[in-house]
Formats: C-alpha cells, sequence, structure tokens
C-alpha cells in the first residue's frame, strides 16, 4: 500500500484541474501579451482565473498578481513594502515561526540595516496578540505573519492582527499558502493588505502562485523585465499553471466544507488511535481542532530518531516528513518546535502527518499498524544499543 501523508509539502494534482489546463499547453498556447487571437485566447483564460481567485478571497480581481509560488509572493510582499517604505520606518514584525520564505527574507532585510521582531509564540505555536501590540513602533512598516503553520498547523488570530495592523496604519501580509482549502479567507474582513497563495498546496500546479495586494498598497514589483501583471511582475504568463490554480481554487472554495471535515475525521481518527497505541508519544501543537489546520498531526516519538522512523515508514511505503519540505534533508532540528519550547533531542524525534482529501481510513490504519511495528522494533534497538555502549544517545 502507498500512503501519500504528506499534503503540507504538496498534493496530488486534483484531475479536474490537469484536465482544465491541458489546452493550454497544446492548443491555446499563445503567449498571453500578444495580441493575435492565440494571445488573446490565453490572456482571456488568466484573467478567468484571476476572477475566480479574487471571489474566492473576497477580493478585487485587479489585485491579484500571478507569482511562481508561495516563496516569490512572500519575497515580494516583504522586499516590495520595504523597498517602498524605507524613508518612513525600518521596523518590521515577523514571528518566530514563519515558513524560511519569509524568514530568510526578513533576515536579508536585518543585513541590510532594517529591524526586525520576531514574536514569540506559546507552546501551541500562537502569538499573543499583546506582545504584538507591545511591538508596533513609530517606523513599523509591516506586520506579516503567516496565517496558518506548515509544521504543527497552528492557526493564528488573523482577524485580530489585521485589526491591530489597521488601527496603526501599518500594512498587514499574511502567509495564507497553508490556509487556504482548509480555512475560509476574506481579505476585507480581515483587513489584509498582501496575501501569498501557492498553487501546489490546494491540489493545483507547482510552480504558481499569487499575490494579493491590495489597490493603493506601496509594494515596488520584484521581479523586473516587460509589462506583464500590470506591470507590477514581470515574466511571460504560465497559462496553463494559472488556469490550473484558478481551478484549484474553485474547487476548493466549492468543497471546503466536505473536504475539511473529511480530513479532520482521518486527522482526529489518527491521533486516537497514536496516542492510545503507542507509547511515549507527544502530540504537538494546538489541541483545539479550531485552532489547528485539519490535515496536521505532528508527534515527537521520544527515544526515536524521526529520520529513522521516516526511512522505515518510507520503505513500508508511507510518505511523511520530519518538518517542513523545505528543511527536510537537513538534521537541524525545525524552528518551528524549538520555538513551541520543544528539546533539541524531541525536536529530532518528531514526525509530521498532513492527511489530504484523497486520504481514507484504511490508509490510516495502515499507518498506525506500521508505525506501532516500527516504534516498537526501534525502541528495542535503541534499548540494546545503549546496553552495549551506555550511550545516552538512540540509533
Ligand atoms: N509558505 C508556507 C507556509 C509553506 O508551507 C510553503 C511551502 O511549503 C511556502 C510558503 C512556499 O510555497 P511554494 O512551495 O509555492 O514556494
Amino acid at each position: 500500500m502507498l500512503v501519500y501523508a504528506d499534503n503540507a509539502s504538496t498534493t496530488q494534482l486534483d484531475k479536474r484541474v490537469y484536465a482544465a489546463m491541458a489546452p493550454y499547453y497544446t492548443d491555446i498556447y499563445g503567449n498571453a501579451s500578444s495580441l493575435h487571437v492565440m494571445g488573446r485566447k490565453a490572456l482571456a483564460a488568466a484573467d478567468e482565473a484571476r476572477g475566480v481567485i479574487a471571489r474566492c478571497i473576497n477580493a478585487t480581481a485587479s489585485d491579484i498578481y500571478f507569482t511562481s509560488g508561495g516563496t516569490e509572493s512572500d519575497n515580494w510582499a516583504i522586499t516590495g513594502v520595504a523597498r517602498a517604505l524605507k524613508d518612513k520606518g525600518r521596523h518590521i514584525i515577523t514571528t518566530a515561526i514563519e515558513h524560511p520564505a519569509v524568514l530568510n527574507t526578513c533576515k536579508d532585510l536585518e543585513s541590510e540595516g532594517w529591524d526586525i521582531t520576531y514574536l514569540t509564540v506559546d507552546s501551541d505555536g500562537l502569538i499573543d496578540l499583546a506582545e504584538l501590540e507591545r511591538s508596533v513602533r513609530d517606523d513599523t512598516v509591516l506586520i506579516s505573519i503567516m496565517w496558518a503553520n506548515n509544521e504543527i498547523g497552528s492557526i493564528m488570530p488573523i482577524y485580530q492582527i489585521g485589526r491591530i495592523a489597521r488601527e496603526r496604519g501599518i500594512y498587514f501580509h499574511t502567509d495564507a499558502v497553508q490556509a487556504a482549502g482548509c480555512l475560509a479567507i476574506d481579505v476585507e474582513r480581515c483587513n489584509i493588505d498582501l496575501l501569498s497563495l501557492s498553487g501546489h498546496k490546494l491540489y493545483g500546479p507547482k510552480g504558481i502562485g499569487i499575490l494579493y495586494k491590495r489597490r493603493g498598497v506601496k509594494c515596488l514589483p520584484y521581479m523586473k523585465g516587460g509589462e506583464q501583471e500590470r506591470g507590477q511582475r514581470a515574466g511571460t504568463l504560465n497559462t496553463p499553471a494559472i488556469v490550473g490554480m484558478g481551478k484549484a481554487m474553485e474547487l476548493a472554495c466549492s468543497s471546503m466544507q466536505e473536504d475539511s471535515s473529511h480530513v479532520r475525521s482521518l486527522r482526529n481518527y489518527f491521533i486516537t488511535r497514536v496516542l492510545a497505541e503507542i507509547p511515549d508519544v507527544v502530540y504537538n501543537g494546538p489541541k483545539d481542532d479550531e485552532l489547528r489546520l485539519c490535515g496536521n498531526a505532528n508527534f515527537t516519538f521520544n527515544d526515536i530518531k524521526g529520520e529513522a522512523l521516516l526511512a522505515r515508514l518510507d520503505m513500508a511505503g508511507i510518505c511523511a516528513s520530519s518538518g517542513s519540505a523545505c528543511s527536510s534533508g537537513t538534521t537541524e532540528p525545525s524552528h518551528v518546535l524549538l520555538a513551541i519550547g520543544a528539546t533539541e533531542d524531541a525536536a529530532l524525534s518528531t514526525l509530521r502527518f498532513s492527511w489530504g482529501k484523497y486520504n481514507t481510513i484504511a490508509e490510516v490504519d495502515y499507518t498506525v499498524d506500521k508505525l506501532k511495528e516500527i516504534s516498537s522494533e526501534l525502541r528495542s534497538a535503541t534499548t540494546l544499543f545503549k546496553q552495549f555502549h551506555g550511550d545516552d544517545k538512540y540509533v
């Protein structure tokens, strides 16, 4: 059996999305900037997708800009505002648990003399709104806080953050890459000025995303070149991917209730079985369904090396993750787990399972059965190892 429990890293393309995209590779392949019929058809399709995406997040279509994905949208939002407002102030507020697309962009700005406040989070991965209010300064130009965390699934109080930002006249950017498809997004209600989304987290194609940029927000273009996207984002439009992202958003919005309740019930069943049947496991992140992404389950398997468990699960046909996809392949403990108070050892014993709309109860059962078997084997090996080496480490 193959079980894909890594939907926070990426999702399977929905076949309906694939079908919508196909003609834009083979038949309607014109450059959307060309004036001839093929170009006009491509542009019309991109604009239709723009309209669908705008409706899904309660935005105006002309405020949606296509990018190459969540990473570019985050980079653009932060550097674009920083460059546009550098004479007004040089302070940005973000959190310690953002995706590297935000954190590394902020680090770059720090090296250019910007002051960045990284808000701490509690053991559930949630910020303290009072700390946010205390961190605001006269020279703060941007608050960039993710809607939901990719590793532990915590959902930030976006509505309240938006209100604080708006009252203080500070731009608010949110990375909603993980939230989309699971939570309703309304940029008006939440006073959001800039918002990042990515196609491949929503059963859409990879290499496409959007930046929502509210009309009038001062944010300089990030990609320089031609005049595509109203002179804001240069580069030939990736029409098939744009059409795919539009279709993926349409499907995600229309079946959000149904999909998220299916995913949530699988996830909750998984958690119940893991905690009941596998000893010495800690469930990380918010316990309250309202405060956690529907598919996310993050566990620390004490005394087991996460990478070893991950490799054994992989051999059993189960795809999970030892952190964010971007940091897998390194043995560095996750910055998110450290920020919620985990020790380095605990962080290195942690795996994330992210369930999606195509998963089934039989797959969850198979995963728990294998987890039980493999964790018990690895723990026995650790016990033997310690007996021989007298080491406090584990295999
Ligand atoms: N932001 C978050 C919260 C993510 O989880 C990811 C992907 O893992 C990204 C940004 C980057 O998105 P993309 O892969 O489209 O560049």
